[in-house]
Formats: C-alpha cells, structure tokens, sequence
C-alpha cells in the first residue's frame, strides 16, 4: 500500500476565537470575536501578515494570545493553534517584538543581543564563544557593526529597535509577532527599518504578524493584510497578493500606484472600522 504523505497543519490556525476580558462578571469587555483564519507552512518563504484596525479592537491581544502570554490567556472561545498545537504559554518557536525599545539599560548591544541565546544556551547546543559570535553576527545583520559595545542609552530609537530585532531573530522564531515596532520612530528611519525588515524576513523565512497603523507600512509589507472591525474586533477584510513593484520603501511609497493603493485601502478601511451603530457622512 502506498503510504500517506505526512500532513503538515497550518502553522497558525485560528477557529472562532474570542477573548473577552472579565468574561462572566459584570465589568465584562470584549475584546475579540470570531477570529478565524489559516496561515499555511510556506517552506523556505513564509508569509507576512500585516494587520491594522481601530484602536482598542484587540490587535495586541491576539498578538499576546498568539506569543502565549499568560496575561492573556486562556481564551473565552475557539481555538489557537501553533503547528497543530493548541497555544498554552510562550515557547521559542515565537518571537515578539514591542512598540517600546525593550533592551536591557545595563547590558550593551552584543549583550542584549545575546540576551535570549544565552538563556536557552543548554537547549540551542550553544558555548559561550558561539553565542558572543552569533550576537556579533546579528550586530552586523542589523547594521550595528562598530555599536557592539555601546549602552541602549547610547543609541538612537531606530538602533534601539535593531537590537530588539535582532535579538528576537538571533533566537529563530518560526513565527515573529511584531506589535507596532516602528510607530515611535521618524518618518526615514520608519522606512529604512522597512527595508531592513524584509531583508531579514528573506533570510529568516518566519511567519511574520505585524501590528501597524500606518496603512502605508501594512500596504508595503503585507502579503496579507487584514483590516480588523471596531472593537469587539474581527478581521473584517483580508486583501491578498496587493500587486506592487517590489522596492525600496521609500522608491515604492511615493509612487502615485502606490498612493493610488492606499486611498482605496484607506477608503475601504474608514467603511469597515466605521464604530456599530454611527451615522454615515
Ligand atoms: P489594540 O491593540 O487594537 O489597540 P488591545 O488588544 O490593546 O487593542 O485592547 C483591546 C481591549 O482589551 C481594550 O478594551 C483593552 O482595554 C482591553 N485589554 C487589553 N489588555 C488587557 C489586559 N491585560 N487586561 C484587561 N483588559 C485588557
């Protein structure tokens, strides 16, 4: 008899999820309903998944439910699962990246770098010397070569968000979950991390889930970019394979195709996010 080929499950998928914080008291708050989706292995590619909605319509709870944060969890409904797995706490297969620069003040750059291979140094087969290397690597994938020795307080905001890029990626998270990471930064280095992104994204092949809300920034990355409702949120709008020219960032965003794009998705994002219940016009 022939044998089945193995079925790989989705490497997240997620069946009804709901959270709704306080669930069953009287200071009940929904934040997420029916959120149901299917993100397939790509080998050797992976997928970016960018998503933007109101503010307070659970974009970072998923985020956080998706990372295993036991702030978060459990959920009120459904299902979350990783590679098959239901989500029951954190694990190395996943990596998040906050909105807040969140490096150690004491340590320097290779060593916030070398922050997490160190903590998991047993389990990565890791010596001390490959660690520092490996960090030192890293350094220099997000263009912080000759910076290793410095102190976050020594460094820009942008630098300060390459380091918390890379020590994520040092760790070679599966799934990297990113919760606004450059909405505190100005507008050239906002784009240039753009551009620094999807470059590491190309060598690490993760499946990335993006927070943003710059339209433009979830229009550039995005394979997929999901448009969530008003709070409670749901993903209201998924837009698929959005075809544009791939660019630098700064190239392709002031192209009057691309300005084009984000009209219409900004259009179609005003009409789905419009709050339950308010008049038009
Ligand atoms: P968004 O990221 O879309 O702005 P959030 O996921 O931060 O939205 O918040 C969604 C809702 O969940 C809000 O009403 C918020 O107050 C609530 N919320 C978020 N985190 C917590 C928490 N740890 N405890 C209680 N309520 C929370």
């Amino acid at each position: 008899m022939a044998e089945q080929p193995a079925v790989v499950p989705p490497v997240v998928a997620a069946r009804d999820v709901s959270k709704v914080w306080d669930a069953g008291t009287p200071a009940a708050r929904p934040a997420l309903r029916d959120v149901n989706f299917r993100v397939d292995n790509l080998p050797e590619r992976g997928e970016f998944i960018t998503i933007v909605g109101p503010s307070g319509c659970g974009k970072s709870t998923l985020l956080c439910l998706l990372a295993g944060f036991e702030t978060h969890l459990p959920l009120t409904t459904g299902e979350l699962l990783v590679n098959g797995q239901p989500v029951s706490g954190p694990g190395l297969d996943r990596g998040m990246i906050f909105q807040k620069y969140s490096s150690f003040p004491h340590l320097t750059v290779w060593q916030n770098i070398a922050f997490g291979l160190n903590l998991h140094r047993a389990r990565l087969k890791l010596s001390s010397r490959d660690v520092r290397e490996l960090a030192y690597q890293w350094a220099a994938k997000v263009h912080l070569t000759g910076s290793e020795l410095l102190y976050p307080s020594e460094l820009s905001g942008g630098m300060q968000q390459r380091v918390a890029i890379a020590r994520t990626l040092a760790l070679k998270p599966r799934i990297i979950l990113m919760d606004e990471p450059f909405s505190a930064l100005d507008e050239p280095t906002r784009l240039a991390m753009q551009d620094l992104l999807v470059e590491l994204w190309r060598e690490v092949e993760a499946t990335v889930f993006m927070v943003t809300h710059s339209l433009e920034e979830a229009i550039y990355l995005g394979d997929r970019l999901w448009i969530f409702s008003a709070a409670p949120g749901t993903i209201a709008r998924q837009l698929n394979d959005i075809p544009l020219p791939l660019e630098p960032a700064a190239v392709q965003q002031s192209r009057p195709e691309f300005e084009a794009v984000a009209r219409e998705v900004g259009e179609l994002f005003r009409t789905l996010t419009r709050a339950p219940g308010r008049a038009d016009g």
